[in-house]
């Protein structure tokens, strides 16, 4: 498959690390910001590929797992009430919220549908005018398009029993976040590809300015990362902290002009809790004011929301970058997927889910892992 498999052959693999491996001369903590990619990373084992030199850790890129306890309390609310058809991702029905989830709710009877497109609660919502429908909008500048696009067209259209659960957040007031904690580490980044096909690389160089860190825009396959770690590398043995664009197949430095505008006609930026992190000033975006009656929030005026988050769970340490999955003492025990305690072992984009389903159990490996030839998920 075109643009897939010849980013994924081992021979070229090969040929990136020994570049690698020959300008690398100290330790390098180097961090990706993305679900996608950190799958990608252990499911093809490209962290036990690299030289001892260079540790790849994961920072908090599964919008999944960074939304909110409160969101989600709020979702399980709202879901909760006669009359409502509440439509989601199907990821997001087994995230635990304060004693329950979203499977839990529809089997106490609540009206939980799955979706593949905040258009098809836009359709449900047209059928069922007797019903308020609301969408569960999650994620990062990566969703944050259609689901704005979605709301654009309930206001066009004139259907007002559609309303939008919001939680969307933003990567580079994270990359602020985790540039100005204490606990910082991270030299360099590889940036989410995707979000950058959005949003362009317009938000970066100031950023890598001012923490003096390359920020290197990377795909999702293992040639994509490989090259991004290899340009972010030669970056730091030479004293530099550049943007660069190793995703140019699908990145262009303006983004997605049509998709920017929609985002800017719908949203507006606020600051926004992530889950296991904290509050992070401007870090999401909510309806603009235009748009409010559109907000489920706001409809549905949900107050006395009391969390609590699963004890033993450290699923914050592990979005910081602070503690890898394994190092979790629930991991693999009290905390499988079948059975998660917290949210990232329940996304399919979810650090703990990858260290789970790609057997990283802690330990050295006893061979060398192989570029596999196989679709990344
Ligand atoms: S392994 Fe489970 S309990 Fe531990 S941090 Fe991950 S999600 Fe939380």
């Amino acid at each position: 498959m075109r643009y897939l498999e010849e980013f994924q052959d081992p021979r070229l693999a090969r040929r990136l690390l020994d570049e690698i491996r020959a300008i690398v001369t100290r330790p390098w903590t180097l961090m990706e910001v993305c679900g996608g990619q950190t799958h990608s990373i252990i499911r093809h084992g490209i962290d036990q590929l690299l030289p001892q030199e260079i540790e790849l850790i994961h920072g908090p890129g599964c919008p999944v797992c960074v939304t909110p306890l409160e969101v989600i309390d709020k979702a399980l609310e709202i879901a909760s009430r006669p009359g409502v058809v509440f439509c989601s991702f199907g990821d997001m029905l087994r995230v635990p919220g304060t004693g329950r989830d979203l499977f839990r709710v529809r089997a106490e009877g609540g009206d939980v549908r799955v979706v593949y497109s905040p258009l098809d609660a836009l359709r449900i919502a047209r059928q069922n005018p007797d019903r308020e429908v609301v969408f569960f909008g999650i994620g990062f500048e990566t969703t944050a398009p259609p689901n704005a696009m979605t709301v654009h067209q309930a206001r066009r259209l004139g259907i007002r029993n559609f309303s939008l659960l919001v939680s969307h957040v933003r990567v580079p007031p994270a990359i602020e976040a985790i540039m100005t904690s204490p606990q910082a580490r991270v030299q360099a980044f590889l940036a989410a590809g995707h979000v950058c096909s959005v949003m362009g690389t317009g938000e970066y160089p100031e950023l890598a300015e001012r923490f003096g860190v390359p920020i290197v825009v990377t795909g999702f396959e293992p040639l994509d990362i490989l090259e991004g770690v290899r340009r972010a590398v030669h970056q730091l043995e030479n004293g530099r902290h550049t943007v660069e664009n190793a995703y140019a197949r699908a990145v262009r430095d303006e983004g997605n002009p049509a998709a920017r505008a929609m985002l800017a006609d719908v949203f507006e930026t606020t600051d926004r809790a992530w889950r296991g992190i904290g509050t992070i000033p401007g870090s999401g975006w909510r309806l603009a004011e235009r748009y409010r009656e559109f907000d489920a929030e706001h409809r549905f005026s949900v107050t006395g929301i009391t969390t609590c988050e699963p004890a033993g769970c450290r699923s914050g340490e592990v979005l910081q970058g602070l503690l890898k999955p394994h190092q979790c003492e629930a991991f693999g025990t009290l905390c499988t997927p079948r059975n998660p305690l917290g949210a990232t072992m329940v996304s399919s984009e979810g650090a703990c889910a990858a260290y789970y389903l790609y057997r990283r159990l802690g330990g050295t490996p006893t061979t060398a892992p192989t570029v596999e030839a196989s679709p990344v998920g």
